[in-house]
């Protein structure tokens, strides 16, 4: 289905995703959540992809309480087995590529293993989910892929090495994604958040406690929020808005982009 457009001179319609296909990955928890509820508030039918079956599970409970107009799917997968992940994706006319972890370790203590597995969820993965995606997406000429990256797909931060290598592999990644997919109807952007209230957040606090040598309490607000100008960790909601946005009709020309979230932090 087209979405509508708004008239010229009246402000934009309600989205209406109704009659798509979304696939949110990292969707039991955090940001994926909110993805997920705001597009099947959009009237979407959201897959919901992650290896949190439980989490899952609640989220396709709290959408149907909710009485959404779209609906969610639970979809049980780890995205460490690419095959399937790619598998997943068909008959995807949205594309959400969420699903993230992160170590804070030095480099020279930085287990190369962990290393692979940031890499293979956050940057091969997405993909394949692409790759997974884009016959459906170009056989119908219209197609959203929107890749949840950070701050840290733009900038560095020490400790967090896999992150940003994996981060500013998704922005290249997005980037080809939207030239190749241009000619198809297809757009490809990055969402870049700052710290968000999210479980990913709050189990960092004890690590990078402990990478920079100060206690806990102080890490919010000397580590975290170091750079950002407005001090307060942006709303898994706020980041879904956003991502909502890039999916409806107002954002056709928008591609190859990131839109940041980042209170300022990469204005310095
Ligand atoms: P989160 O930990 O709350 O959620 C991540 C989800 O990914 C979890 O539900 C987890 O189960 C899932 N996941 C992880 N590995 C997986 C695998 N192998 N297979 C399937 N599912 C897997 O994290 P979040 O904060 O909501 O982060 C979501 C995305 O947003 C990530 O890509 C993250 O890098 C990005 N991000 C987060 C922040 C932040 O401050 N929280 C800031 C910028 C960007």
């Amino acid at each position: 289905m087209t979405p509508p457009s708004a008239p010229p001179g009246l402000p934009a319609p309600t989205l209406d995703l109704g009659g798509r296909t979304a696939l949110v990955t990292g969707a039991a928890g955090g940001i994926g959540r909110a993805c997920a509820l705001r597009l099947a508030a959009a009237g979407a039918k959201v897959r919901a992809v992650d290896r949190d079956a439980t989490g899952l599970e609640t989220l396709a409970e709290r959408s149907a309480s909710a009485g959404l107009p779209g609906s969610v799917e639970p979809h049980v997968l780890d995205l460490t087995d690419l095959d399937a992940t790619e598998l997943t994706a068909a008959g995807t006319d949205i594309l959400v590529n969420n699903a993230g972890l992160q170590l804070v370790r030095p480099i020279e203590e930085f287990p190369p293993d962990v290393f692979h597995t940031v890499l293979t969820v956050m940057l091969e993965a997405p993909f394949r989910l692409i790759r997974g995606a884009l016959p459906h997406m170009y056989g119908q000429g219209w197609g959203r892929i929107v890749n949840v990256s950070s701050v840290h797909g733009l900038r560095a931060s020490a400790y967090k090495s896999a992150y940003v290598a994996a981060k500013h592999g998704l922005e290249g990644l997005s980037k080809t994604a939207a030239l190749e997919g241009a000619s198809h109807g297809v757009t490809s952007n990055c969402v870049n958040p700052g710290y968000v209230r999210t479980p990913l957040v709050e189990k960092q606090l004890t690590d990078q406690a402990r990478a920079h040598g100060i206690p806990e309490e102080r890490v919010l607000t000397e580590v975290l929020l170091q750079d950002s100008a407005v001090k307060r960790l942006v709303e898994p909601e706020e980041v879904a808005e956003a991502v909502a946005y890039l999916c409806g009709p107002q954002a056709s020309f928008v591609t190859g982009t990131s839109l940041v979230l980042d209170g300022g932090w990469t204005a310095h």
